[in-house]
């Protein structure tokens, strides 16, 4: 859908963006992440040519970028800002019809697409599409963001560390939004955000860039079990002990050796897919735990000491 072959954005002597390559497939949730001045925002603007690459290529639907017209190519990559860029002097209904207004939608199509999208976030068309974005909070006004970036169903959409001006509580439950809709609509979305959290959370792949150049690229999985060098490991150990809680028990689970049948029994058995935060309680009791994957004799425990060396960083590379 959207290919980086070794693209760089040279700013006097300086590569912004160094010899990136990637390809993101058509419906992916695709997060680049990185420090701040990393060089996300001018990756991301080069998709839809608010900035101009220096060198390499950027295919869209395999065509390159500089193949289609600029302004057409905008109307199909929706956009979605971190400050909240909402016109104040236009209503939501207006907010949000800006594309189809600019592609000449029938009025009554517009209408009925901006009411299907406020619903599609829980926002009632009656209460709100006649409003003002002032009289919306920060959170109903990034959600009003969001959707006119899908106002007329472009393929791609870009968003531009969306919810980092947002309060934790706003942030949490618009990217959990973000997520159920992602389910039902399968955009293409590069999300840029500097968050560990928000990108494990999001993402089916990370693209993590550090000084312009691609560090590691692949699902939260492979970065938390194979991060490729110290520059990833060491911006993995941001990550809060919230989100490691999160991993699965298959994910951690060692092969049993020095165990002896016996000993097995006295321990709980959970499936493979419960989360560390949901055994966590158990290894207050317990000193392992066992993994219950059907088999008659039990292969893979983890013992508490793993658990919390784990949490600590300890057996993720983190020191
Ligand atoms: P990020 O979004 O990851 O914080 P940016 O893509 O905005 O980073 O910037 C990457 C680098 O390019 C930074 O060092 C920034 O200072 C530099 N840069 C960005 N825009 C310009 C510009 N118009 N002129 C010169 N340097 C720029
Ligand atoms: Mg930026």
């Amino acid at each position: 859908m959207i290919e980086f072959e070794t693209v760089s954005k040279i700013y006097g002597d300086k590569k912004a963006v160094d010899d990136v390559s990637f390809k993101i497939n058509k419906g992916e949730f695709f997060v680049l992440i990185g420090p701040s001045g990393c060089g996300k925002t001018t990756t991301l603007k080069m998709i839809n040519r608010l900035i101009n690459l220096s060198e390499g290529f950027i295919y869209f639907n395999d065509k390159p970028i500089s193949d289609y017209d600029v302004s057409k190519m905008r109307w199909d990559i929706g956009y979605v800002l971190q400050q909240i860029a909402l016109f104040p002097h236009m209503t939501i209904k207006e907010n949000i019809a800006q594309v189809p207004e600019m592609k000449k939608w029938k009025k009554k199509d517009i209408a009925d697409r901006v009411d299907e999208l406020l619903n599609m976030v829980g926002l009632d068309p009656e209460t709100y599409r006649d409003r003002y974005p002032s009289e919306l909070s920060g959170g109903q006004q990034q959600r009003i963001g969001v959707i006119r970036a899908l106002a007329s169903d472009p393929p791609v959409v870009l968003m531009d560390e969306p919810f980092s001006a947002l309060d934790p509580i706003s942030r949490k439950n618009l990217q959990d939004d973000l997520l159920e809709l992602q389910t039902k609509i399968k955009k293409t979305i590069v999300f840029v955000t500097h968050d560990i959290e928000e990108a494990m959370k999001m993402g089916d792949r990370i693209c993590l860039l550090n000084q312009g150049r691609v560090e590691q690229i692949g699902t939260p999985d492979e970065f938390i079990h194979h991060p490729k060098n110290e520059f990833v490991k060491s911006f993995l150990g941001n990550m809060d002990v919230h989100v490691l809680k999160q991993i699965q028990l298959g994910d951690i689970a060692q092969p049993i050796t020095e165990v002896s049948i016996g000993e097995i029994n006295q321990f709980p058995k959970v499936k493979p897919t419960e989360t560390i935060d949901h055994i966590y309680g158990l290894l207050a009791e317990h000193e392992a735990i066992v993994m219950d994957k059907g088999e008659e004799v039990p292969s893979h425990i983890v013992t508490r000491k793993y658990v919390f060396s784990y949490l600590a960083g300890k057996n993720r590379g983190v020191s």
